[in-house]
């Protein structure tokens, strides 16, 4: 009978790359093998800078599995380049906050374009949908949820190990900004900052959460690298205004949660038009922009979102909640983004990687 797939495996353990210390086999590089009647295919997946070792292993391949079973007709090595593993592969494995089911980043190219806005109106459209939303202002060098949250008169608490979030707006919130002076985490520099923004993500008491919310400060900085390596994401969701000019950044941003290994969920235009006293519509900036930007990246557009003097006010006031309730268009844009957002969270949670165990 000739030799099956498991036969041949065991064979290839007697193949070991130059300056290796283990076999191909418990090196993880033999993809795939299928073997029928004779006829032998294996996959390898080579990482790129063992790539010149292509046709050495090849032939190895071959002449262990002709020697093995002589009658083998036909011996096919098919080799691949395995993917780098990123950032997000290592977090997938450790994942520290179980008890959360999505975890999503809210990023921008840049600062001003409404980024910790629509952090705080996602998190509170959620809570209003019946999601338990937790909601980190990961923006350590500015952050602003005291602000858009109305925390000035709350003070943290918790205990030695275990920071207690703030139960506002129906939703869990940790800033920096309530832990240290606001001036003070400006200066930071990259380490003090890992360190910080990590604390406030693992030390916090979240407890279970369909969402944790994350605000991620401005560009493409070492926060963004931090919370790949530690959290595993669902997605990020990218802000951006309307003009060229925001939406150069904006890709860049895009980019390197692509290299992340994070999933972009898509784009939402913020002060994308303004409505006048007269009721039409002024694209100031340009609507539309964004949303051009996203079909050229193959994005979804998750919204897009008016500029609206009670969006700012109720920012200034800390009153998130009232964009919601007063039911008018401001209301209906912001639902129809943070259900656009539930729909990408619960497709790309599905497709999420899962380990099973047999
Ligand atoms: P970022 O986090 O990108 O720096 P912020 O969310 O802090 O931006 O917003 C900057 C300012 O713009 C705030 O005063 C905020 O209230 C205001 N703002 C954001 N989005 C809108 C909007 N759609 N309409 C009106 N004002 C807005």
């Amino acid at each position: 009978m000739a030799a099956d797939k498991q036969q041949i495996t065991e064979q290839l353990r007697q193949i070991t790359p130059p300056n290796a210390s283990e076999d191909i086999v418990s090196l993880g590089l033999v993809d795939n093998v299928a073997a029928c009647d004779g006829i032998v295919a294996v996959r390898l997946a080579l990482p790129a800078e063992a790539m010149s070792l292509k046709d050495a292993l090849s032939e190895q391949i071959e002449q262990v599995v002709r020697g093995f079973d002589p009658e083998t007709r036909q011996v096919t090595v098919n080799v691949i380049q395995a993917a780098t593993p990123t950032p997000q592969d290592e977090a997938r494995e450790t994942n520290p906050l179980p008890n959360v089911k999505h975890i999503i980043a809210v990023g921008a190219g840049k600062g001003g374009v409404g980024k910790s806005t629509v952090a705080v109106n996602l998190a509170v459209g959620l809570a209003e949908m019946g999601r338990s939303v937790g909601l980190l202002d990961g923006d350590i060098y500015g952050p602003s949820m005291t602000t858009l949250l109305g925390l000035q008169e709350h003070s943290a608490a918790g205990t030695s190990q275990l920071l207690r979030p703030f139960n506002v707006h129906g939703i869990r919130a940790m800033t920096i900004g309530k832990l240290v002076e606001p001036d003070k985490a400006l200066v930071w520099r990259g380490p003090m900052a890992h360190g910080a923004f990590r604390q406030l993500a693992l030390q916090t008491d979240w407890g279970e959460l369909d969402y944790l919310i994350v605000d991620l400060p401005p560009g493409t900085g070492d926060v963004p690298l931090t919370l790949a390596q530690m959290l595993p994401l669902t997605g990020a969701v990218i802000v951006c205004t309307p003009q060229v000019v925001a939406q150069d950044d904006a890709v860049r941003a895009v980019k390197m949660f692509e290299q992340l290994g994070i999933g972009v969920l898509g784009v939402v235009e913020n002060m994308s038009y303004f409505i006048g006293d007269d009721g039409k519509e002024y694209d100031i900036f340009g609507k539309g922009g964004a949303a051009e930007m996203a079909k050229t990246l193959e994005l979804p557009l998750l919204g897009q979102l008016p500029i609206n003097t009670a969006l700012r006010a109720n920012g200034d006031a800390g009153r998130p909640r009232r964009n919601f309730e007063a039911g008018d268009q401001l209301a209906e844009e912001l639902m129809t983004f943070c259900r656009a957002v539930d729909e990408r969270a619960a497709q790309a949670g599905d497709a999420q990687p899962t380990l099973s165990i047999s």
